[in-house]
């Protein structure tokens, strides 16, 4: 049999017998015209910056296939050079594509590198970006330190509501940008609702002047909410956090319209935020295979600690989507599903500790995490997330630098506010170290 033959029949097979997302996380594309490795049963790390062309003719021909994905798109791809495109990476991109159902991926160096790229992409000069007032600390610092010297004017609104959105959308409105669940209070927008609202918009706007949805899907991950789904035009993720998984590597992805492929390989190529191919062959062989795995074990513990923070009487509120009491939970159990549609409320939890006063409150949270960071077996005084281990930081003070402390309230932050991110250890044992960190405030 031709190894096409074979090809066709192997890939109507797995069309037909509709296996879970959770298995072809595992298996991935599988079949990748992106490098032809067939008796290698994981992928093999390809670390090479430049490559052997053969011939002038084909040389040439690498360089007409870049970023012509609509006439080369299918062509099995031939190298030329890391910063443009390498085995690891394409075969990462396919396989972020795929899990999150949208049509294209480009990855990037960091989370901030596929953050500034596809708003790199989507605006310039002039253009405004709408976007939420709890934002990652660098987005927010990507924002004003950098972007009033493009003249693209960013509006900090409350996009939980959407009557707020609509009376802040103008002519020059290119993005809406935002995170949900939001770093690190975990507000929810309400993605469908927000879609609805733009697609009318966009009925009478050109293809220049149209809005698009940006969602940071980090928190969520797509084992928890696929975004393109639900109306959003493009993807962000940092790759450094839960889908890596383990936390070895950095990266990011932006995922999208395939139109948009050539702008953005453009983009990468001429900004050069270019991911190492090892970082891309750990996350496509680690990271990607057990994030379904990962995220259960991850979401079922989180529920069991924002329960136990929730009835303790020493701390204050909990933001965590899976709560009944949490003020998002309604649109959070729409939106947040797992793979095989169950609700998926993620990882990540936010909460405050009680205080006769706000100075208060901070002095407390700020000896709990002191204590977690001395004395804790299964709590890591450490920012990132979305790791084996569980992290505990304190925003105000860490990811959210940025913010000043008169300005924290507005950016829908506590001054206690501690944040967790809950990771693989059994959750009895990660309570049993909360338990010790409250007795000793
Ligand atoms: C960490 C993070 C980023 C930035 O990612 P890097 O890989 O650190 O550049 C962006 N958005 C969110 C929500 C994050 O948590």
């Amino acid at each position: 049999m031709s190894d096409e033959k074979r090809k066709s029949i192997y890939e109507k097979g797995i069309e037909e017998a509709k296996y879970s997302m959770d298995t072809h996380i595992i298996y991935g594309k599988n079949i990748t015209n992106k490098w032809d490795y067939t008796h290698h049963v994981t992928a093999p790390i390809s670390s090479s910056t430049t490559f052997r062309l053969d011939s002038v003719e084909r040389g040439a021909h690498g360089f007409e296939q870049f970023a012509h994905t609509e006439e080369f798109g299918n062509e099995a791809p031939i190298f030329i050079y890391d910063r443009l495109g390498e085995p690891n990476k394409d075969m990462l991109e396919e396989n972020l594509a795929y899990v999150e159902k949208g049509e294209t991926a480009v990855t990037f160096a960091s989370g901030m590198g596929a953050i500034s790229a596809v708003l790199g992409v989507l605006t310039k000069s002039g253009d405004e970006i709408l976007t939420h007032n709890t934002l990652y600390g660098c987005t927010i610092s990507l924002f004003n330190n950098w972007y009033p010297r493009y003249n693209i004017d960013v509006n900090y609104k409350n996009l939980t509501d959407l009557e707020v959105v609509k009376n802040n959308i103008t002519v020059r409105t290119r993005v809406i940008y935002l995170e949900t669940p939001a770093n690190p209070n975990l507000d929810i927008i309400d993605l469908p609702a927000l879609s609805n609202l733009v697609l009318e918009l966009n009925k009478d706007r050109t293809n220049e002047t149209r809005i698009y949805i940006v969602v940071d899907n980090t928190f969520a991950t797509p084992y928890c909410q696929r975004p393109l789904t639900l109306g959003a035009d493009f993807v962000v993720h940092s790759l450094t956090k839960g889908i890596g998984g383990f936390g070895t590597d950095m990266g990011g992805v932006v995922i999208g319209p395939k139109k948009f492929r050539d702008m953005i390989l453009l983009y990468r190529k001429d900004f050069g935020a270019v991911i190492n191919p090892k970082s891309a062959w750990a996350i496509l062989t680690y990271g990607l295979p057990t994030l379904a795995l990962r995220q259960k074990q991850q979401i079922a513990s989180a529920l069991k600690i924002a329960r136990f923070l929730n009835s303790h009487p020493k701390v204050d509120y909990v933001n965590y989507p899976g709560l009944e009491s949490f003020k998002y939970y309604e649109s959070a159990k729409k939106q947040m599903l797992n793979f095989d549609g169950e609700f998926a409320p993620g990882s990540m939890i936010y909460f405050s500790l009680k205080g006769e006063n706000p100075e208060k409150a901070k002095e407390y949270g700020k000896n709990f995490m002191d204590y977690v960071a001395d004395f804790a077996y299964t709590m890591t005084l450490a920012v990132s997330l979305g790791h084996s281990r569980t992290l505990i930081e304190h925003p105000a003070s860490m990811t959210h630098s940025v913010v000043p402390p008169e300005k924290l309230a507005e950016r829908g932050l506590d001054a206690g506010g501690v944040r967790l991110s809950i990771g693989l250890e059994k959750a009895e044992d990660i309570l049993q170290d909360l338990e010790r960190a409250f007795d000793s405030v």
